[in-house]
């Protein structure tokens, strides 16, 4: 999913890090580092350009419902021109980090799409980032993304 409301968007560039508890917060980012780490391969051209400028751990128990259940997000200015951020929720880290993976690769698909929501069009791009992805590092990544919520979630101002 990504946030299309600008203003919250550049809130949470300015103050990602208020999201994890402080106990909690260096084992998570050294997660989420080795995560992207690992995804390097397919991370590192949207570093490159711009587009992604930072991946960071948050709360769940820190969003409104019914985003508390959501293990991913995308932050994107609206025109998606500018940098963009991604988080992967505390939940998902705690699942593991193939779990976790594949929360980002969803993510990572939102930014290399030309637009928002769930389409066809879109499905068909995040599962050939899954693809790409275990054919280059033998790993068996699966899809977690909970569908029925993003549907849920398409009308408000989440999306993606
Ligand atoms: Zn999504």
């Amino acid at each position: 999913m990504s946030w299309k409301d600008e203003e919250k968007y550049l809130r949470w560039l300015d103050a990602p890090l208020g999201i994890v508890p402080a106990e909690k917060e260096s084992a998570y980012w050294a997660q989420v580092d080795a995560i992207t780490e690992d995804a390097g391969q397919l991370l590192f051209p949207y570093v490159r350009d711009g587009r992604l400028i930072f991946v960071f751990p948050y709360c769940l128990d820190e969003q409104q419902e019914p985003y508390n259940t959501l293990d991913g997000l995308t932050l994107s200015p609206k025109d998606k021109s500018g940098p963009h951020g991604i988080g992967i929720s505390d939940h998902a880290l705690q699942q593991g980090d193939d779990y976790a993976m594949g929360v980002l690769l969803h993510e990572l698909a939102h930014i290399d799409f030309d637009g928002y929501g769930h389409g066809q069009e879109f499905i068909r791009q995040f599962k050939g980032f899954l693809d790409r992805f275990n054919e280059a590092t033998g790993r068996s990544i699966q899809d977690v993304t909970d569908w029925e919520l993003e549907r849920q979630l398409e009308a408000g101002d989440w999306s993606g």
